[in-house]
């Protein structure tokens, strides 16, 4: 009997993560992408902060820990790359930390109330006076009046990743399926049997859905309430900021210099629909907060002014696993921490389509927490 490969609709850092880590555990796999990857997606366009300290919300403990996990996860991830990859670079994991830095009284406030946060999860940081903080990075304005230096965090250049990644499922033997529209997945007595493009139909073993901020295009499936959230971005050449030792916030902007003399400064975060479109709003705004921190940001050159569309569910989690639909699994909603969460969400994956295990009260992350709900209600009614 003819073998069918699985399928992944999406060619961004989930798809193309969970497509080599199948591979490599002997599954044959096919990844078909709407424009080309690895550009196309949001991942493209991301910072690469690995910062779940920086990131933790308010009663987001799951998502914290979840977060962490990954990022304990990277060194392994990187060090299966470099076995798989010959031609590009693997990017290197920078153990930088983040400097949350203060520059009004709100501000300090701010940085108290979140650091008694992270205190009572585990991970507090160090408050810094404004002296301290520009000990560690000279460039920070004399408006800053104190900072909270959180060590856990690390950052990674993502366009460097996704280049490996690519390379590395295809010489795994992936077969990438550039600008092909996946229009469709059909499934018979609910099982998945087959995706469908133009009106083609292609028989396949299973289907991962990572198509990001953008599945509730595709039609035979529940799009699990993801919306899209934009995030503009503005790219510096970063030279002489690219000295930069920490990854640098402060309520309103991020700071992230990249090694490749890129210095990002992010992010918006717009409902805006499908729309990318870059505006002179927000671009201005994150410039005058960028400059409020470091100052020095007025001198650069502007190379490149980019967006994307963050994948967003209801409850900000990443919706990971097997569906109410046999051989269906999905892999979206990890809206600010997709490069993060790659190395878990694609060894979980894998776990689960290849050895049938799920990972340990990962519940909280399925596919089932909204469509259970949307059946109960249809019960209802
Ligand atoms: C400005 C910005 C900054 C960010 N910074 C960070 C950060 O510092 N750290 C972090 O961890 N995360 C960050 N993120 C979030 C991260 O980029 C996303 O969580 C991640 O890209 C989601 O990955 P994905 O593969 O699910 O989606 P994407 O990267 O968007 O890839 C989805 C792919 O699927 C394709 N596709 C969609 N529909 C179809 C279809 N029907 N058929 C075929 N192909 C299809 C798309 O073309 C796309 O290539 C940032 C995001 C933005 C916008």
């Amino acid at each position: 009997m003819k073998e069918y490969p699985h399928i992944i609709i999406g060619g961004g850092i989930i798809g193309l993560s969970v497509g080599w880590q199948l591979l490599r555990a002997g599954i044959p796999v096919e990844i078909y992408e709407e424009y080309s990857a690895p550009r196309s997606g949001a991942g493209w366009n991301a910072a690469g902060m690995l910062a779940p300290q920086a990131e933790a919300g308010y009663e987001e403990e799951a998502l914290f820990n979840l977060c962490n996990q990954s990022l304990a996860l990277y060194e392994k991830f990187l060090e299966e790359l470099s076995e798989d990859v010959q031609k590009v670079v693997v990017p290197k994991l920078y153990k930088c930390g983040s400097l949350l830095v203060a520059v009004t009284s709100d501000d300090i406030k701010t940085l108290e109330r979140q650091n008694n946060f992270r205190t009572s999860i585990g991970y507090g940081g160090k408050m810094l006076r404004g002296s301290e903080a520009r000990e560690r990075e000279p460039l920070l304005s004399p408006k800053v009046k104190q900072a909270l230096y959180l060590e856990h965090d690390a950052q990674i250049n993502n366009r460097k990743l996704l280049e490996a990644l690519l390379e590395a499922f295809i010489n795994r033997g992936g077969i990438l399926h550039e600008h092909s529209h996946v229009d469709r997945i059909i499934s018979r007595n609910g099982i998945a049997e087959a995706i469908e493009i133009q009106g083609e139909q292609f028989q396949t073993s299973g289907i991962s859905v990572a198509a990001g901020a953008l599945i509730g295009k595709i039609s035979g499936i529940d799009s699990v309430g993801i919306r899209p959230v934009k995030g503009q971005m503005i790219s510096l050449k970063g030279d002489p900021l690219s000295q930069l030792q920490h990854l640098i916030r402060s309520p309103r902007v991020y700071i992230a210099a990249k090694d490749d003399d890129r210095l990002l400064i992010g992010a918006s975060v717009e409902e805006q629909g499908i729309s990318r479109s870059i505006t002179a709003g927000p671009i201005m705004e994150l410039l005058h907060y960028a400059w409020e921190v470091i100052p020095l940001v007025y001198e650069l050159e502007i190379s490149e002014l980019q967006s994307g569309l963050r994948p967003a569910s209801r409850d900000h989690c990443p919706i990971i696993g097997g569906s109410d639909i046999e051989k269906l699994f999905y892999a979206t909603g990890h809206y600010r921490n997709g490069i993060l969460l790659a190395p878990l969400t694609s060894y979980a994956l894998r776990n689960e389509i290849v050895y049938g295990k799920k990972m340990e009260r990962f519940e909280e992350f399925s596919p089932q927490r909204f469509t259970n709900k949307t059946k109960i209600v249809e019960e209802i009614v």
